[in-house]
C-alpha cells in the first residue's frame, strides 16, 4: 500500500472511536486557523501527499464541530458508515461522467438499482425514470417546486411566469424547511407566493388552516399550484398530517410534495413506516441519504410519479452529447446538474454491506434512544414540548420557563464544556426551547447520561 493510503486507511479505522475522546467543539478562532494556513502553505513549494494528507488530518480533527460524535446531539447530520466514505474515494478515482449513460454504464445503472429500490418505500412501481440523485434536499425541493409549476402551469417554461393567467402559489406550513423561501426567490414566484400555514398545538401543519387559505386565495383569483408535507421538520421533528394534505391537494387540484429530506429514512424501519402514511399519495418527495441513510454529505434524492415533466423542465439537446439508442435515458435530461459525480456509489455502499434492515435497526436505535432522552429528562424535571415518534426532542425546564436563567445562559454554559452539542429553537415561533436530536447511530445509553448531566450542571450554576 502507498504511504498516503495507508495513512488514509488507518484514520478511516480508528476515527469513529477515537472521536468519542475528542471534544465535540473546537475551541479556535478565524485568525488561529488563518495563520496556520498562511505559515505552512504558501503554495510556493510542492509538499509530499503523506505529509499534506497528515497535516490536513491534524487540522479536522483539531478544528472541527464533530457531527460524527456521538454526543453530538445536533441537526440532522448523522455519522456516517465506513462504506460510505470508500465509495467517495472511488467515485473520485473513476470520475464517471453521470451526464450521459454511454460515459458511465456502469455508475448510472448502480444509481437507478439504489433509486428503484428506495422508491418501493413510497409506492413507486417504476421509478427509475423519476428518480435522481441530487446535491441534497434543496436541490430536491427546487426540483419538486419545478415540476408543480411545469404540472399546473402549462406554457410558464416557454413564455416565463408571466404566462400564467392567475398567480402561482405554494402552501407550506410555518415549520416547513427554509430552502422554499430561497427556491420561491430564485424560481422567479417571490416571496410573496409562499404561503407559510399555521401550525396546529402539536406543531404540524394545520389542515383547516390551510383549506382556508386556499379558499381565500381562489376568491382573488390567486393559482393555488403546491402543498408541501413535511415528513420530519428540522425543529421538532414532527411529521404534517400526509393523507389529510393529500386530501386537501385532491379536492383543490394541487401537486402534492412530501420534503422528508431527514425524516423519510424512517420508512425502513417497520415501526416507524405507519407514522408516514400518505406518502405515498405524493407527487414527488425529497429524500436525503446524507441524512438518515448515513451517506456522507452530497447525497440527496427527488422522487417523482411524473417521470414526462422531469424531461419538460430540464430536457435539451445538446448537439455535442452523444444521442442515446437503446432502452435508456440520459441523467441529464432530467436534472438541473448536467457534470454530476457519482452520488449514488455511497448510497449503494452503504445499503449494501449494511442492508436495508441493517439501517432500519440504526434508525430505530436512534428513535429508542430519543424516546429514552425523552423519559429521562422527564424523569429530572424537564418539561418535553413536542410529541414525535422521530428522536427530536425539544425541552425547556421551570427554571426557564419563570426567567430564572436566560435559555441562553444554559446553552452557552453547555457548549462551554464541548462534551455534548445542542442547539435551541422556537418550534412555534414563539418560546425558545432547547433541542436534542439523536443523529448517530453510535450514540449509546452512556451518551445520554453525559447530556443529562451536563444539563443538570449549567442549570445549577456557571462553569467553575
Ligand atoms: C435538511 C433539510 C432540507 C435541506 O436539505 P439539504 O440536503 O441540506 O440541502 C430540506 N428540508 C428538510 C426537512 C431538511 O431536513
Amino acid at each position: 500500500m502507498s504511504p498516503a493510503a495507508e495513512v488514509v486507511a488507518a484514520e478511516v479505522a480508528s476515527f469513529p472511536e477515537l472521536v468519542r475522546d475528542l471534544p465535540v467543539t473546537p475551541e479556535v478562532t478565524p485568525h488561529e486557523i488563518r495563520t496556520h494556513l498562511r505559515e505552512h502553505y504558501d503554495f510556493a513549494e510542492a509538499h509530499p501527499l503523506v505529509d499534506v494528507l497528515q497535516s490536513v488530518i491534524d487540522m479536522l480533527r483539531r478544528w472541527n464541530l464533530h457531527t460524527t460524535h456521538p454526543r453530538y446531539f445536533g441537526l440532522f447530520n448523522p455519522s456516517v458508515h465506513e462504506a460510505g466514505v470508500w465509495a467517495d474515494a472511488l467515485a473520485a478515482l473513476y470520475n464517471p461522467q453521470m451526464a450521459a449513460w454511454a460515459h458511465a454504464p456502469a455508475a448510472s445503472e448502480i444509481e437507478r438499482h439504489v433509486l428503484r429500490f428506495l422508491g418501493g418505500f413510497l409506492g413507486l412501481t417504476e421509478p427509475s425514470a423519476g428518480a435522481h440523485f441530487t446535491s441534497g434536499g434543496s436541490e430536491a425541493n427546487h426540483t419538486a417546486v419545478l415540476l408543480a409549476l411545469a404540472s399546473r402551469c402549462p406554457g410558464v417554461f416557454e413564455r416565463g411566469l408571466a404566462a400564467p393567467r392567475a398567480r402561482p402559489l405554494v402552501y407550506l406550513s410555518a415549520g416547513g424547511h427554509h430552502s422554499f423561501q430561497k427556491i420561491v426567490r430564485v424560481t422567479g414566484l417571490g416571496e410573496a407566493a409562499l404561503r407559510r400555514i399555521p401550525m396546529d398545538g402539536a406543531f404540524r401543519l394545520d389542515v383547516e388552516a390551510l383549506e382556508l387559505q386556499l379558499r381565500r386565495d381562489r376568491a382573488v383569483g390567486c393559482r393555488p399550484v403546491m402543498a408541501i408535507g413535511t415528513a420530519g421538520t428540522t425543529a421538532a421533528g414532527m411529521i404534517d398530517p400526509l393523507s389529510d394534505i393529500a386530501d386537501v391537494c385532491a379536492a383543490h387540484d394541487l401537486w402534492f410534495h412530501v420534503d422528508g429530506a431527514w425524516g423519510a429514512s424512517g420508512l425502513l424501519s417497520p415501526l416507524l413506516q405507519p407514522s408516514f402514511a400518505g406518502i405515498e399519495r405524493a407527487d414527488s418527495v425529497t429524500w436525503d441519504a446524507h441524512k438518515w441513510l448515513c451517506a456522507p454529505m452530497g447525497a440527496g434524492m427527488l422522487f417523482t410519479r411524473h417521470p414526462s415533466l422531469l424531461r419538460r423542465v430540464f430536457s435539451t439537446d445538446a448537439g455535442y452529447v452523444p444521442a442515446e439508442r437503446d432502452a435508456v435515458e440520459d441523467p441529464y435530461l432530467g436534472t438541473m446538474q448536467w457534470s454530476r459525480r457519482f452520488i449514488g456509489l455511497k448510497v449503494f455502499l452503504t445499503l449494501a454491506t449494511r442492508g436495508a434492515g441493517g439501517l432500519g435497526a440504526d434508525v430505530e436505535h436512534q428513535a429508542a434512544m430519543g424516546e429514552r432522552l425523552r423519559d429521562r429528562l422527564v424523569e429530572a424535571g424537564w418539561i418535553v414540548v413536542n410529541d414525535t415518534p422521530l428522536p427530536v426532542v425539544c425541552f425547556t425546564h421551570p427554571v426557564l420557563r419563570r426567567g430564572e436563567l436566560a435559555i441562553g445562559t444554559l446553552l452557552e454554559r453547555v457548549l462551554a464544556k464541548g462534551r455534548v452539542w445542542i442547539s435551541e429553537v422556537a418550534p412555534d415561533g414563539h418560546e425558545h426551547v432547547l433541542r436534542a436530536c439523536i443523529t448517530s447511530h453510535r450514540t449509546r445509553e452512556e451518551d445520554l447520561d453525559v447530556l443529562l448531566e451536563e444539563l443538570q450542571h449549567a442549570l445549577a450554576g456557571p462553569v467553575d
